[in-house]
């Protein structure tokens, strides 16, 4: 795909730490409105290339493109936050004595990036987003619930609503799947695919289980660069992939 019709384009991306290639020329292409599964073992480079998305890691060398023009090489976590890039860590972070509806309210008051903690009356319309959200990540009936009282899953469902209100064009997504239940691994694919009528997601995860039911393109990421691209039956059928992650 061309970069100008991408919304996210990695060109070349090298980072090294201590002259170790996390990413060696990794080159990444998402396209609007695409869902992708991000695979591979551990130390392949995954989180590197999460945190150089988001400008919490500057590249050594290669480029990053937003929206197919929009040059994120070099920018800020902040400025790269407010130009839509919403990121969602691994371990739930949500205000644990506040409500899950006033969780949903203060993030959607919030500028993008780090929440602040901002109480003003807010509009029908905005009473509407939240709404809208409590039900896409299955918590209407747990709107006057305090955020401590849910489980594991359910405070990453609403960390995923809390990032949605900042509407995000593109979510990046670290191992939702991780500590969950069989059944709120099943709910979250399917919260996902969800989302991602709307919105551009990357999901970097190790449960294949998970990645086979989000049933979307897959990338396996290996020593710092791409190693196999297509369906997960088509990765998973490469004898590179296998060796990989088997050893043979
Ligand atoms: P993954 O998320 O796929 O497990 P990472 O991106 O975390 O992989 O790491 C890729 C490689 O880079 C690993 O070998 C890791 O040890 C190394 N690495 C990552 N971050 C740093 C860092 N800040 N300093 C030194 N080495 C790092």
């Amino acid at each position: 795909m061309a970069r100008s019709s991408s919304l996210l384009y990695l060109d070349g991306v090298s980072v090294s730490f201590d002259g170790f290639k996390a990413l060696n020329e990794l080159s990444l292409t998402i396209a609007p409105g695409e869902m992708r599964a991000i695979i591979g073992p551990n130390g392949a480079g995954k989180t590197t290339m999460m945190d150089v998305i988001t400008g919490k890691t500057r590249p050594d060398s290669g480029e990053v493109f937003f929206n197919g023009t929009v040059d994120l090489t070099g920018e800020d976590e902040a400025s790269i936050a407010e130009l839509g890039i919403g990121r969602k860590f691994q371990k739930p972070t949500v205000f644990e004595s506040h409500t899950v509806w006033d969780n949903l309210e203060l993030a959607l008051k919030a500028p993008r990036g780090p929440f602040a903690t901002l109480f003003h009356v807010i509009s029908g319309g905005e009473k509407k987003r939240v709404e809208y959200l409590l039900d896409l990540i299955r918590l209407g009936s747990k709107r006057s619930e305090l955020a401590a009282n849910l489980s594991h899953g359910q405070k990453q469902w609403l960390e995923i609503g809390m990032l949605l209100a900042q509407d995000p064009k593109l979510l990046l997504v670290d191992e939702p799947a991780a500590g969950m239940t069989d059944a709120e691994t099943a709910e979250t694919a399917e919260l996902l695919k969800d989302i991602a009528n709307d919105h551009s997601v990357v999901v970097v995860e190790h449960d294949m289980v998970f990645v086979r039911s989000l049933g979307v393109k897959v990338t396996v990421l290996h020593e710092g660069s791409v190693l196999a691209e297509g369906s997960l039956d088509h990765v998973s059928a490469d004898e590179r992939v296998v060796e990989v992650y088997l050893g043979r």
